[in-house]
């Protein structure tokens, strides 16, 4: 196998039998991929986009996927900002050669996900708040494998697709984005297929790591911060991970502050962080009863566990910052105005986050996701039906 897998709490290094995103020791820290070659940047011979960087993803090989973030100075937002800002684009815009018909950097994960589970012959389940959910139906079809995607009632108008996949599921849950893992877990362990892992798959975190290939391939060098809207933190995580990669092959010189941003008033991240605490808290609340940026909603969050967040920003001196949502519309505003295209709500809490940061040196904000506008007069956007309504564990039996 051209990769090992190494726990970032007592190192141990393992094979990956198919989905083993857990320490065999049994820490609950994240479980990184090692890969046993370097990486050949400019290595055209791989193909275009995320397959370019085939060498460091946990798949033998590859799918008809063809998507990629476009990258960009942006001399507008460094006015606005008072430093260097480039921009990480995912989303819908053919005007400047961003494909993604699901709108969001999902898609890129959803993506190498899928191969990673037909690869090991697995069916998979798993909970979504909506951008993955959206991916999983629009591509699921590029692998033989069936999907179940379990999704809170409350974000089920934020679901479309042109064609459904039919080799997809979508499960409505009559409850809380926790309540849609708990279920998808508990089907995954009923009906013995896979529970995808989220955040904690390595084929998900790896491919959200290219960025930085893609970037130092660009500007041949990391930039000094790295900023993100989070909600589990993978996509930061992620971006931590590659740059790693390449500091410890000697290809970049240090490490990209790892700045997050959430949306007031959850900001479970910011809050831990602010305090210097490890440990994020309880909140009694559902979250998607009060946030505007629905994804930014995780009360579990990537974060305290070694590898995690915590760690990371500690270790790259990085920061957490937050946004309210009048805050997030008027970034929103002045995206549109400078460039044309609509921001999702988690990309308009970022660069209102940043637009609010004492920020020096090159920046890079990752927009996750923009463009549904633009979409919608290229495409039939349709909302999906459910297949399945449940509520509670019981109720799977009509699945199984
Ligand atoms: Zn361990």
């Amino acid at each position: 196998m051209k990769y090992d897998l190494v726990c970032r709490n007592c190192g141990l290094r393992f094979r990956d039998h198919g989905f083993t995103f857990s320490c065999p020791a049994g820490c609950s820290s994240i479980v990184s991929t090692d890969y046993a070659s370097p990486l050949r940047l400019k290595n055209r011979e791989m193909g275009e986009g995320i397959w370019k960087y085939a060498e460091w993803l946990p798949v033998e090989g590859k799918n008809d996927y063809s998507g990629k973030p476009v990258l960009f100075k942006s001399p507008e937002l460094s006015s606005e900002v008072g430093t260097n800002v480039y921009v990480a684009f995912h989303g819908y815009s053919p005007e400047i050669g961003a494909e993604m018909i699901t709108c969001t950097f999902k898609e890129i994960e959803v993506i190498v996900s899928l191969r990673y589970a037909a690869e090991r012959g697995a069916d998979i389940a798993l909970a979504s708040v909506g951008n993955t959910a959206n991916a999983f139906l629009a591509f699921s079809h590029y692998e033989d494998i069936n999907v179940y995607l379990f999704v809170p009632k409350r974000v089920f108008d934020c679901l479309f697709c042109h064609e459904k996949s039919e080799n997809t599921t979508l499960v409505m849950v009559d409850g809380s984005y926790d309540d849609a893992l708990t279920l998808a877990q508990r089907f995954a362990e009923l009906r013995g297929i896979k529970y995808e892992g989220g955040g904690r798959n390595v084929a998900r975190r790896d491919v959200l790591a290219t960025l930085a290939y893609t970037f130092l391939e660009t500007y041949g060098f990391l930039p000094d911060v790295y900023f993100q809207a989070v909600g589990s933190g993978t996509g930061a995580i992620a971006f931590y991970e590659g740059s790693k990669r390449l500091v410890e092959m000697g290809l970049a010189e240090k490490l990209p502050r790892i700045a997050v941003a959430q949306n007031k008033p959850f900001t479970p991240i910011v809050n831990a962080w602010r305090r210097k605490r490890r440990e994020i808290e309880v909140y009694d609340y559902d979250p998607l009863d009060v946030v505007y940026a629905q994804v930014l909603t995780n009360r579990s969050p990537l974060y305290s566990m070694r590898g995690g967040l915590y760690d990371i920003m500690e270790e790259t001196r990085g920061f957490a910052v937050s946004a309210s949502e009048k805050e997030a519309k008027e970034a929103g505003k002045l995206f549109m105005e400078i460039y044309g295209i609509d921001l999702y709500p988690a990309a308009e809490v970022a660069l209102a986050a940043l637009l609010k940061s004492d920020v020096k040196g090159s920046v890079l904000l990752n927009i996750t996701g923009a463009g549904f506008s633009r979409l919608k007069k290229d495409y039939r956007v349709r909302r999906p039906r459910a297949d399945f309504v449940v509520e509670c564990e019981a109720d799977l039996e009509v699945i199984l």
